[in-house]
């Protein structure tokens, strides 16, 4: 069996996809195979610029109306690139993308009112020590709420979770709270979810005691992404993901062979350079 060199960070997300399925991520994380841009990913990363751009504006500047020219212009730096071109959408559906994009930055002004946010940063890049290792990611906006505390926000483009399924998003929060307090010696009062499309705001209070919990629980899944680096063990987990998954073809759930993708999967899904 193959060891693999044992990454010496960890993101939310990476951290979400190894408990996932552990093959997908030995693909994605581990042996950094290409895979053709997602149709929904695109949609959060235009949704995420739009907004981004509008709450970059003077609080009262960010109308709806700006809104709409923050699209435009996340629209206008998307268009051309291998990520939209990627999707290979017909015009029609090229059309809906643009519109549903459109509909979900405009849903954001019925779960807040971006004119009274103050002291906003925006894709924060964190990054902080945890055990023998470093958590890092962006956080997509952070500011100071009326009452004094810090708020991490998070937006979401896609479906609300069932309520058994909340805790789980929260986690990946947790971590960007931790690294918030590690880098700025506060802990955030609160962490937001925020479901453009269902107009959901989730809320919870991190604590100390979530804080430690989550180091352990943190620290404990970086062991396992050891282990299973150093002796090459990352198992399939088949669940509804499977059926977005790029790496199906070398999947052993589907009949595929792993050690075949490293060279197959840069033919079937060649990078484009951008320039
Ligand atoms: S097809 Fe499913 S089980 Fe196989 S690697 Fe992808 S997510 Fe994992």
């Amino acid at each position: 069996m193959n060891s693999f060199d044992v990454p010496t960070s960890l993101s939310p997300s990476r951290a979400s996809s190894f408990q996932d399925c552990p093959l997908q991520f030995r693909f994605a994380s581990i042996q950094g195979l290409p895979q053709p841009p997602g149709f929904h990913a695109v949609k959060g990363n235009v949704v995420h610029r739009a907004l981004e751009l509008l709450l970059g504006l003077a609080p009262l500047e960010r109308t709806r109306e700006a809104a709409r020219d923050a699209m435009a212009a996340s629209r206008n730096e998307y268009e051309p690139k291998y990520d939209f071109v990627g999707l290979e959408l017909d015009e029609l559906a090229a059309r809906d993308f643009w519109t549903d994009c459109g509909r979900l930055v405009d849903a954001y002004f019925d779960l807040e009112d971006p004119t009274t946010l103050d002291n906003v940063e925006l894709e924060l890049w964190v990054e902080a020590p945890l055990g023998t290792f470093n958590v890092r990611g962006y956080v997509d906006r952070l500011e100071r709420a009326p009452d004094g505390g810090l708020v991490i926000t998070d937006y979401k483009t896609g479906r609300a979770p069932r309520e058994s399924d909340v805790g789980s998003k929260m986690r990946q929060l947790e971590m960007y709270a931790y690294m918030i307090r590690a880098l700025r010696g506060e802990l955030p009062a609160r962490m937001r979810l925020m479901y453009l499309k269902d107009k959901v705001v989730l809320e919870q209070q991190p604590t100390e005691s979530s804080m430690k919990f989550l180091e352990k629980r943190t620290i404990a899944l970086y062991d396992a992404i050891e282990r299973a680096c150093n002796n090459g063990t990352f198992p399939a987990r088949r669940s509804g993901l499977c059926n977005f998954c790029n790496f199906k073809p070398w999947c052993p759930e589907f009949g595929g062979n792993p050690e075949l993708a490293a060279v197959e999967a840069p033919l079937k899904y060649p990078r484009v350079v951008e320039s």
